[in-house]
């Protein structure tokens, strides 16, 4: 079953006024539900901007990206405000390199604030924070802040927060490229689990060629194009 289509995107970055980058051209993927797919491609070859564009935080010059949720089929372009509110709160989960925790609350509070805006209580968000925080091994630290924490740990926490309002897709840009051998180590497992037990699609910018391998498919990106 298809989650995601997006047909020939392209994106431009002005560098000067008589200069521009051409970041994506003509990209066409399609994700099926359940899907872990890796993006990989040297530094530059668009790997990020297509997760953003996938993921409806940047928009495209051209082309389209459509969602297959709640058994509609809904054009990221067309929805207004609210609709891609709700869309990024209850249906994406996004991974940084670098976690982008909100620095003034613990760990637990993190976790718990994309399901208090979805509209849950405060009770319910902490026991689905706890629960999170439990399976990425996370628990034992739930009240300290993000600066307590280590890069792995804190990667850790950012993928419980990405999965608390059960996402169908998790996207996640280079989540083990600012961690060493162990704590990739630690997030891949964690990835693995995820895929696993079915949790969501996983979408994933790496340059590491283990988290390549666990990928159910990779998609090879250059120049702003998907290599065949
Ligand atoms: P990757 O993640 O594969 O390293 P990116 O998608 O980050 O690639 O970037 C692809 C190209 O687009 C790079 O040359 C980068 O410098 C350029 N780029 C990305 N974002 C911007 C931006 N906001 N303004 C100008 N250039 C950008
Ligand atoms: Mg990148």
């Amino acid at each position: 079953m298809p989650l995601i289509t997006a047909t020939q995107l392209s994106k431009s970055f002005a560098l000067t006024s008589d200069d521009t980058v051409r970041v994506l051209r003509d990209v066409s993927v399609h994700i099926d539900a359940g899907e872990f797919v890796a993006v990989t491609g040297p530094s530059g070859a668009g790997k990020s901007t297509l997760l953003h564009v996938l993921g409806s935080l940047e928009v495209p010059d051209h082309g389209t990206v459509r969602y297959h949720v709640d058994g509609r089929e809904l054009n990221v372009a067309s929805l207004g405000a609210t609709a891609l509110a709700k869309l990024r709160n209850r249906h994406i989960g996004f991974v940084f390199q670098f976690h982008q925790l909100l620095p003034e609350f613990s760990a637990e509070e993190n976790v718990m604030i994309p399901m208090m805006i979805a509209g849950a209580s405060r009770k319910q968000s902490r026991a689905r924070a706890h629960e999170l925080l439990e399976l990425v091994g996370m628990m034992h630290r739930h009240e300290h802040k993000p600066q307590e924490l280590s890069g792995g740990e804190q990667q850790r926490v950012a993928i419980a927060r990405a999965l608390v309002n059960e996402p169908d897709v998790v996207f996640a840009d280079e989540p083990t490229g600012n961690l060493d051998s162990v704590n990739t180590a630690a997030v891949l497992d964690l990835l693995r689990g995820i895929r696993a037990m079915r949790m969501c699609t996983l979408v994933i910018a790496t340059h590491s060629a283990e988290v390549a391998a666990a990928a159910d498919r990779v998609i090879r990106m250059k120049d702003g194009e998907v290599l065949a």
